[in-house]
């Protein structure tokens, strides 16, 4: 059974392109609804330890910089079937590999600044939600 929450961020490139209102409106008209929202700063040590499962890849290091080079939006969003339907919403994470009207192809610069993130499960959708929001903020 498929969980109703994700998390996303709208990440540095796109809060700097002026696209946030862009990426919300078309998040929100696939029928998704902001449970919670935040705009904030990570360090790199923070950008390190949210990306922590891509530690020992070669783009690893460049992630976190470029991830804290500028305000993130971090929500939590609700939907029937969250994580799977975002994750067709954003497209690939190569936004010259993402299928036509993903807001990757649309709004992403690169594989690095790709616009947004994305869960890629109910669990780590969770934790994700947990690192960025308090127990309360998460009603
Ligand atoms: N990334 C990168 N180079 C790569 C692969 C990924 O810079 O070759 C970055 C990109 O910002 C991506 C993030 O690392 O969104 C996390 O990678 P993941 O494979 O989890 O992609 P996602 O789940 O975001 O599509
Ligand atoms: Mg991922």
């Amino acid at each position: 059974m498929s969980g109703k929450r994700t998390f996303t961020m709208i990440k540095p490139d796109a809060t700097a392109a002026n696209n946030i209102g862009a990426i919300t409106k078309m998040i929100e008209e696939a029928g998704f609804v902001i449970k919670a929202s935040k705009m904030t700063r990570l360090t790199p040590e923070r950008a390190g330890e949210f990306y922590a499962v891509h530690k020992e890849r070669p783009f690893y290091k460049d992630l976190c910089e470029y991830m804290s080079s500028g305000p993130i939006v971090a929500m939590v969003l609700e939907k029937d079937n969250a994580v799977a339907d975002f994750r067709t919403l954003i497209g690939a994470t190569n936004p010259a590999d993402a299928a036509e009207g993903t807001i990757r192809k649309l709004y992403a610069k690169s594989i690095e600044a790709n616009a947004v993130h994305g869960s890629d499960a109910d669990e780590t959708a969770a934790e994700e939600a947990k690192f960025f929001f308090s127990a309360l903020e998460l009603y």
